[in-house]
């Protein structure tokens, strides 16, 4: 199997490094011939403001936006979640006043920084459809604000999620941390809000290649 890992900004090589783990050809994606032949892609926890602009600049938006149109399974990881959203509630401005861009794909609605800044990183054991307890890591961590009618929610925060730092700079908007939607799949796209990566999770990206051979 071939696997892609979007290599322009974020966790690259820890990615990399589980796909390697289950066997794939790892291609680490920076031009837009890479993306060709691929089974699958994961777009890695980063910046997605960088993300955008890098994947601009590398020629890569328009050609990933048709591939994940053309059926391309994808699975994205916090700020990979962002650039897998159809909208970002509160997307950050360029110099130019130009709102960030993301690649699309879920219908959903995300919200950035949702849970506060780094530090104020949490961590909590969600219960993931299919998977079963997953603890996460949240960093800086989006949340799905609305998801559209095909869009299946695979885990949300639980109800003792930690209250939002009075001090901090979660978004004012999210009151209520708990039963957020941190995890969603449309068709052969997942996003997790979470990084897997960072704590030695290997059952999302197990999952998303059962995705790709629709056994799951
Ligand atoms: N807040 C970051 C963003 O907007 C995502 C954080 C992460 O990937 N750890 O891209």
């Amino acid at each position: 199997m071939r696997l892609g890992v979007l290599a322009v900004q974020g966790d690259v090589r820890e990615h990399a490094a589980i796909l390697d783990e289950f066997g794939a050809d790892v291609v680490l994606v920076r031009r837009p011939g890479e993306i060709d032949g691929l089974d699958g892609l994961v777009i890695p926890g980063g910046e997605s403001t960088t993300m955008d602009k890098l994947t601009r600049a590398f020629d890569l938006a328009e050609p990933l936006r048709d591939a994940i149109a053309g059926g391309l399974p994808v699975y994205g990881s916090c700020a990979g979640m962002i650039m897998l959203a159809d909208r970002v509630a509160d997307p950050a401005l360029d110099r130019q006043g130009d709102p960030q861009r993301t690649l699309g794909g879920i219908d959903m609605t995300v919200r950035r920084n949702a849970f506060g800044r780094q530090r104020e990183s949490f961590e909590v054991t969600l219960d993931f459809t299919d998977v079963g307890d997953v603890p996460a890591v949240f960093i800086r961590a989006p949340l799905a604000e609305q998801v559209g009618d095909g869009v299946e929610v695979l885990a949300r925060t639980p109800s003792d999620a930690p209250a939002q730092h009075p001090d901090g700079d979660a978004d004012p908007e999210v009151r209520d941390t708990a039963g957020r939607i941190v995890a969603v799949r449309s068709g052969k796209l997942l996003a997790t809000s979470f990084h897997p990566e960072v704590t030695g999770e290997r059952r999302i990206h197990d999952l998303f290649i059962r995705m790709i051979r629709g056994e799951a």
